[in-house]
């Protein structure tokens, strides 16, 4: 990157994202590089690029655009948000032990449990937002790594991302974010110590619900170094077209994000005040445990909102009945959808976890899109 780039705004950095990158023709949108192998000009020498399973010019573009939005030293495109985890979790070794938060994303979940556990490394599960917790569960020598999402989901609890980067490099322990929620543009844990962030790029990223993608940005050449071994050796890459297609949509991420957080913002608030509605979770109201929190370190509490219900027999008529809303799993998109955590995205959890943490019959979970408004209130009061 040059000098000129870095002292840009992000938000330009993100509309000019994979351009300039095409001297001989000057196209403005970065090709894309379909090929799987590319010739050498002589014995010993490389274009720079030899199999697109090790680099490919299209997803360079797209991971130098992560990284650089970051503050990273390197960006790596996988083939989903999952993919990019698995590569994250194989840099821990048999017996050793990942401090994870508890009320996490629920295939991450699945991911610990069914794969790794019996593979030796085991996720113990903390409620991250609490940081006298992690320190407790962190003491454990055979802890090796801390993994983390803020704010979490469903229920939006927001860890001190600062608090647990102290408690991390005490102990020596690898400290990576899940940052799929607020993205780089709002939320950038590498400035606040983190060693890498990790992203389903199929959400906010791309934003446009048409691509499944993942990312994870390194923020020292070492551990790049190490990344980047493991997504060409188990190669579980994110092909040129579906790069492009990340690339396009990280050109409006500013825009989107902040129509999308100005809708979260009016929608939660009009949730407060109904009267059918019992409870909502959302870091941008000041009633929120983590508002302070989010409000002093970064830059806004995102597009997803949680609300109770008061009578939960009503759900069924309520994802029926919307119109504007789409009822469906996923969030992060330019769409607003709803859906009910208990039943969809948080089936793989225990029970005994969900009613812990909230996640119960009468909880909805809402990402919100960047359409009107009002039309997007006018649609949740006509099911509520
Ligand atoms: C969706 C999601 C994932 C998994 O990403 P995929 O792209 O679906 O594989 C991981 N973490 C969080 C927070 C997510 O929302």
């Amino acid at each position: 990157m040059t000098d000129l780039t870095l002292s840009l705004d992000r938000s330009t950095r993100l509309a000019q994202a994979g351009t300039r990158r095409d001297p001989s023709t000057g196209a403005l949108s970065m090709p894309i590089y379909q090929t799987a192998s590319f010739g050498h000009p002589a014995l010993g020498q490389s274009t720079g690029f030899d199999y697109s399973r090790t680099s490919n010019p299209t997803r360079l573009a797209l991971e130098e655009a992560l990284a650089g939005l970051d503050g990273g030293c390197r960006g790596f495109a996988f083939a989903s948000g999952l993919a990019a985890l698995d590569a994250v979790i194989r840099l821990f070794a048999p017996g050793d032990r990942v401090v994870v938060t508890e009320d996490l994303y629920g295939g991450t979940y699945r991911l610990f449990e069914r794969i790794y556990r019996p593979l030796g490394i085991e996720a113990v599960f903390v409620d991250t937002s609490d940081a006298q917790a992690v320190a407790a569960a962190c003491a454990d020598p055979a802890v090796r790594g801390l993994l983390v999402e803020s704010p979490t989901n469903p229920i939006l609890r927001v860890a001190d991302l600062r608090a647990l980067t102290a408690i991390a490099r005490e102990r020596g322990l690898l400290f990576i974010v899940d940052n799929t929620f607020l993205t780089a543009w709002l939320q950038r844990p590498l400035e606040q110590g983190a060693d890498l962030v990790l992203y389903s790029a199929t959400k906010y990223l791309a934003g446009h619900n048409d691509v499944v993608a993942g990312a994870v940005v390194a923020a020292t050449p070492a551990l790049a170094e190490r990344v980047g071994f493991l997504q060409n050796a188990a190669g579980a890459i994110l092909g040129p077209q579906d790069s492009w297609l990340v690339l396009r949509g990280l050109k409006t991420l500013a825009l989107r994000l902040d129509r999308q957080q100005s809708n979260a913002q009016r929608l939660a608030a009009w949730l407060a005040g109904h009267p059918r509605v019992r409870r909502v979770y959302y870091p941008g109201l000041d009633t929120h445990p983590g508002h302070a929190l989010l409000a002093r370190e970064h830059s806004g509490a995102g597009g997803m909102v949680a609300f109770e219900v008061a009578d939960p027999s009503r759900v069924p008529a309520i994802l029926a009945g919307v119109r504007v809303f789409i009822f469906a799993e996923s969030l992060g998109g330019v769409e607003s959808l709803i859906t009910y955590p208990l039943r969809q995205t948080h089936a793989d959890l225990p029970t005994a976890l969900c009613q812990r943490v909230g996640i119960n019959d009468r909880l909805l979970r809402l990402s919100v899109g960047i359409e009107d408004p009002d039309d997007l209130i006018r649609d949740l009061e006509a099911v509520l």
